[in-house]
């Protein structure tokens, strides 16, 4: 499993890691990162603007953005995407619907068909993993489920709703994220963004 940090050689990065010694086979089967987000390059601000901005006018557009990214992943991976029975997000705060939550329901005729919100949160985004904050509010045992957020930071918040997927008898969660947010610029031994290949077709 990769959330594409460089690692020097190990397996994983070490918060990765950390939530691997600590809940195993709990967490998301795999995790498919479209691409780095060094800060303040171009995708981070993105990221952050599609939903932080005061412009209603930047938001829009930014999230048009990141719709055309993720429906030219999708396209691309469509045999990928069609391992899943649902296509679901990370909810964020109390009270917000996540951008996404139209992207996918509604904009993207992919992930239409088979997108649900299949989770409700008691907290704000964290950088620990909190699984009993995340709430199951659609049957999904025996279900292989895509679980998308848009930006990984610690991976703490999508791993926390797989790991709530799972107790909920999911029988495969596979997270996508967007951006892989790095507090550094990307280094030279970074994997390089391609478009036609994905961590799932890797390993078929
Ligand atoms: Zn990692
Ligand atoms: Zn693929």
């Amino acid at each position: 499993m990769t959330c594409r940090r460089p690692t020097d050689g190990f397996a994983r990065c070490w918060q990765c890691n950390r939530h691997h010694r600590e809940f195993g086979a709990e967490l998301a089967d795999d995790v498919v990162s479209i691409s780095l987000a060094p800060k303040e390059k171009q995708l981070a601000r993105v990221l952050s603007q599609y939903k932080n901005s005061q412009s209603e006018h930047v938001k829009r557009k930014f999230t048009n953005e990141l719709a055309c990214v993720l429906a030219a992943f999708l396209a691309q991976h469509h045999p990928c995407l069609n391992e899943f029975d649902v296509v679901t997000v990370v909810p964020s705060s109390q009270g917000r619907t996540p951008p996404l939550v139209d992207v996918l329901g509604r904009r993207i005729s992919l992930t239409r068909g088979r997108f649900a919100e299949t989770l409700v949160t008691r907290s704000s985004n964290t950088r620990e993993m909190r699984p009993d904050h995340y709430e199951v509010i659609v049957d999904v045992r025996g279900k292989s489920v895509l679980l998308i957020d848009d930006t990984w930071t610690t991976g703490a918040s999508l791993q926390s709703a797989a790991v709530a997927l799972n107790r909920a008898g999911a029988a495969r969660v596979v997270g996508l994220v967007i951006g892989r947010h790095l507090d550094e610029p990307a280094p030279a031994t970074a994997i390089p963004f391609e478009w036609t290949v994905c961590s799932l077709c890797q390993q078929g």
